[in-house]
């Protein structure tokens, strides 16, 4: 039996914003075709014990987590902040552990934030101590960007720090059987995942392309997925139509990095939502690109039933758009606005995601945005900048950061990384403040 784990959250804030171990699903969804028995347990799953978790939840798929206060790391011991361990106690995942029947022949664990590594070796060293022997296996996006500090500090015995198919080679010693678990993404059809491996679908994903063309210069996208690949419409939405009869979930949630750059399959894939004549609520938390947003796509999101809009415009700074990698201009960020106005969509339901705390920004230039969207009808979203190590941006965030970027609990939004003389802690605040109240 191989199990799959999705570690716990360290963190001063945390929010479920329709989080799902995606890579994991895949691999359980490679390792069953390959025969082997596969278990995961998600940490961060309140499933296990909903009467006992009393957390918030929406009815749409999202929601609070529980947690548990802990202990500061030595280097965060002067943030005034409380820490906190976000996922199920401690004991629920001890008891899911001694209820395994078999000991596991591997333990495949994923990662996401940077900062988030304590989650992962606290995880790791409880898996060691039931498990002595069995070898644990770390990937994910804190393994990808950071594998040296993974391999020193996550407790992990292997480090899977990209997609390449030699890493098929190293995990053949371990579970003695030739597997193919890495490899050529571009030659699937779909991105197939095992939905079966949760213990309640709340939402489906769409998994429509994997990478992004852009390079944007503070977005790791680029250094996870180093290809663009989209997927095909018809595979995509007959799986959706699937898995939404099985599970009787008509919630669905995009986790492509660049579902609207191909415009014709983003068409298609909505037109067939349409077509199956089902209800669905689609939600879009990783932001899509303004600049498609043409009046034909307005439409069809409109009739497919997109709930949550999220776009990235992170800032009206023409000067910034161009020299961070120009996904969006201001006139695209317009035509597009009045596009989803003019099929119906009101200013509060289009999210505008806008960068709080880029290096060397000032106040003057997030609420100069700030006003520029509301002004064009939308509803601004402030997305606290955080310095992701390999990209353009990261060199220029060390030089305006008082905390050490090196140290990845540092590169923690929260913290307001980049803070500095033009753009305090309290200038967030103020600005956070007023879109509250107004
Ligand atoms: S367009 Fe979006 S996903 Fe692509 S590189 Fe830029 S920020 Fe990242």
């Amino acid at each position: 039996m191989i199990l799959l784990i999705n570690p716990w959250i360290y963190d001063f804030a945390a929010y479920d914003m329709w989080m799902m171990p995606i890579g994991l699903l895949h691999l359980g969804y490679l390792l069953k075709k390959q025969g082997f028995e596969v278990k995961l347990i998600d940490l961060l799953d309140v499933n296990y014990d909903s009467n006992f978790f009393k957390v918030k939840r929406k009815e749409t798929g999202e929601g609070n987590l529980p947690y548990q206060e802990v202990e500061k790391p030595e280097f965060l011991k002067g943030i005034p902040r409380r820490y906190k361990r976000y996922g199920i106690p401690e004991e629920i995942f001890i008891r899911e552990l001694e209820s395994l029947l078999a000991r596991p022949e591997a333990i495949f664990v994923t990662s996401k934030m940077t900062y988030w590594y304590p989650g992962v070796a606290k995880t790791i060293s409880i898996l060691k101590k039931y498990f002595p022997g069995t070898k644990i296996i770390l990937g994910g996006t804190y393994a990808k960007l950071l594998p040296e500090h993974a391999k020193n500090f996550s407790g992990a015995d292997i480090v899977i720090s990209d997609e390449s198919i030699e890493n098929n080679w190293i995990l053949k010693d371990i579970l003695k059987k030739d597997i193919k678990l890495f490899g050529e993404i571009s030659q699937y059809q779909s991105y197939d995942i095992d939905l079966d491996l949760l213990l309640k679908v709340r939402f489906l994903p769409v998994l429509s392309t994997v990478g992004c063309p852009f390079r944007c210069t503070y977005c790791a996208s680029r250094k996870l997925f180093p290809f663009f690949h989209s997927f095909s419409p018809e595979q995509v939405v007959n799986q959706l139509i699937l898995w939404s009869e099985r599970y009787g979930v008509k919630d669905l949630t995009i986790f492509d990095d660049a579902f609207s750059v191909n415009t014709g399959k983003m068409k298609k894939i909505l037109t067939l939502l349409i077509k199956s004549g089902k209800k669905f609520r689609i939600h879009s938390p990783n932001a899509l690109h303004l600049r498609y947003i043409d009046s034909e796509i307005a439409g069809l999101m409109k009739e497919a039933g997109f709930y949550t809009i999220r776009f990235g415009l992170e800032s009206a700074d023409e000067e910034f758009q161009v020299s961070s990698g120009n996904k969006v201009s201001n006139s695209d960020f317009l035509k597009a606005i009045k596009n989803l106005h003019q099929q119906g969509f009101k200013p509060e339901e289009i999210g505008i995601y806008i960068m709080a705390g880029l290096p060397f920004q000032k106040k003057e230039d997030v609420w100069r945005t700030v006003k520029f969207v509301i002004d064009s009808g939308a509803k601004p979203k402030i997305v606290e900048y955080s310095p992701v190590p390999g990209t353009e941006m990261f060199e220029k965030a060390k030089q305006c950061s008082p905390f050490n970027l090196d140290e990845p609990l540092f590169q923690n939004n929260t913290l307001l990384p980049c803070r500095w003389d033009d753009f305090t802690q309290d200038d967030l605040e103020e600005i956070k403040l007023h879109l509250h109240t107004s």
